[in-house]
């Protein structure tokens, strides 16, 4: 890549920051050379990256024309696919969301059938007609998987749940169907990367953990995702889980969906929550019950809420651990179990404000996911916008010749 990518990355990069700019603004900012800044702003004005945003109030000299980053330069597509469920939008190049879906469909199916239903809910987002005069154009498409992801490939690698998606290449069938830039990662990582980018400017270390049908974490250390040396980094659910109380002597320890025993998710996943609330169903249907176990908890149901809080503290074990480990600024909590209501998140604060080494907790903030549901969606647009307005990606998005 040559040095007039970085350069017109790094223009953009100020006006996605910091809202619209003069180019005084940019001089000072960048240090670069008034002719330089002139070509670059060029450059973005022609490709429709940035429009013009107004003029400065005048102070005696000459006004000065402000620009800003135009989100409305195009539009992305991204598919947050968890374990039990679906979410799809449509979002704007600054990550707003502008349309979305939702479905249930457990991602057991297989890679066919779950990105099939992926491509009906792109096709029934409201996508502008491309081409001349028919609106913003298509940039990029992202998705998120419940499992470990080989980043740079885009593919789901050993998944202990994904039946029948491990090796599957989900950025070559994207890249295929619709032609434009795929990115492919966890589905925690993005809610990380999505509640970091929500939360206040600074914040180099956060935490994310999704308590759904399944747990998971996403780790945040100095502002970039900690992914690890396989993609598995954060895989918290199945970590063992150390539990207040001991089962009842000679009680098996719970049997995971990974194939192991004694899982954290064994014991305080959504699915654990689903079979200990309604004792008798059969391993397979657990998972389909989480939304009847969640409605029963919103509902104010005493046992649910005694089982809830129960999960809460285990899962405060394990964070703990986290928290003494890396030193997070932030736990974010987020995922459809916790979020309802607060009987999961007060049992993780319990616990660990009481265990973890207290220079570790001393300014430590444990909150619910600032952005909801809309975590990953979220997450998954800035991820890919950021991918796209990169130096080795810039170049492709600028007029030719
Ligand atoms: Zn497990």
């Amino acid at each position: 890549m040559d040095s007039g990518a970085e350069g017109l990355a790094q223009v953009l990069g100020l006006f996605r920051t910091r809202g619209s700019q003069t180019r005084a603004d940019v001089i000072a900012a960048t240090g670069m050379a008034r002719s330089t800044v002139n070509q670059r702003l060029e450059a973005l004005l022609s490709a429709g990256l940035l429009c013009s945003a107004g003029e400065n109030a005048s102070t005696g000299g000459r006004r000065a024309e402000r620009f800003a980053f135009d989100a409305d330069a195009g539009r992305l597509l991204v598919a947050d696919i968890g374990a039990s469920g679906l979410r799809t939008a449509l979002c704007d190049l600054g990550g707003r969301v502008l349309a979305e879906r939702t479905e249930e469909i457990p991602v057991t199916r297989g890679p066919e059938p779950v990105l099939k239903a992926v491509d009906e809910h792109f096709a029934r987002l409201p996508l502008p007609r491309t081409g001349p005069g028919g609106g913003p154009a298509l940039r990029g498409v992202a998705v998120s998987v419940p499992g470990p992801v080989e980043f740079e490939a885009g593919r789901a690698v050993s998944p202990p749940i994904m039946l029948g998606w491990d090796g599957f290449d989900i950025a070559g069938h994207v890249r295929r169907r619709y032609g434009v830039t795929a990115l492919v990662d966890n589905d925690v990582n993005v809610m990380a990367f999505g509640e970091h980018r929500a939360g206040p400017p600074g914040v180099g270390h956060l935490f994310m953990l999704k308590v759904g049908t399944g747990v998971g974490s996403g780790i945040i250390a100095d502002g970039r995702i900690l992914r690890g040396a396989q993609g598995a980094a954060g895989d918290i659910g199945h970590l063992p889980a150390r539990l207040e109380e001991p089962p009842s002597p000679g009680a098996e320890p719970a049997l995971c969906r990974c194939g192991n025993v004694g899982c954290v998710e064994a014991y305080a996943g959504g699915w654990a929550f689903a079979r200990d609330l309604f004792p008798g169903l059969a391993d397979e249907e657990t998972v389909n019950a989480v939304p009847e176990a969640l409605r029963l908890l919103r509902s104010g149901d005493h046992h649910a809420i005694r089982l809830a809080r129960r999960s809460g503290r285990i899962l405060g074990e394990a964070v703990a651990g986290a928290v003494s480990l890396l030193n997070p600024a932030v736990v974010v909590v987020g995922g459809q179990f916790a979020l309802t209501g607060e009987h999961v998140l007060t049992g993780i604060r319990e616990v660990v404000y009481r265990r973890s080494l207290p220079l570790a907790t001393r300014s430590l903030v444990i909150r619910p996911a600032a952005l909801g549901k809309r975590s990953g969606v979220i997450g998954l647009a800035q991820q890919l916008a950021d991918a796209l307005f990169a130096p080795s990606g810039i170049a492709e998005l600028l007029p030719r010749g």
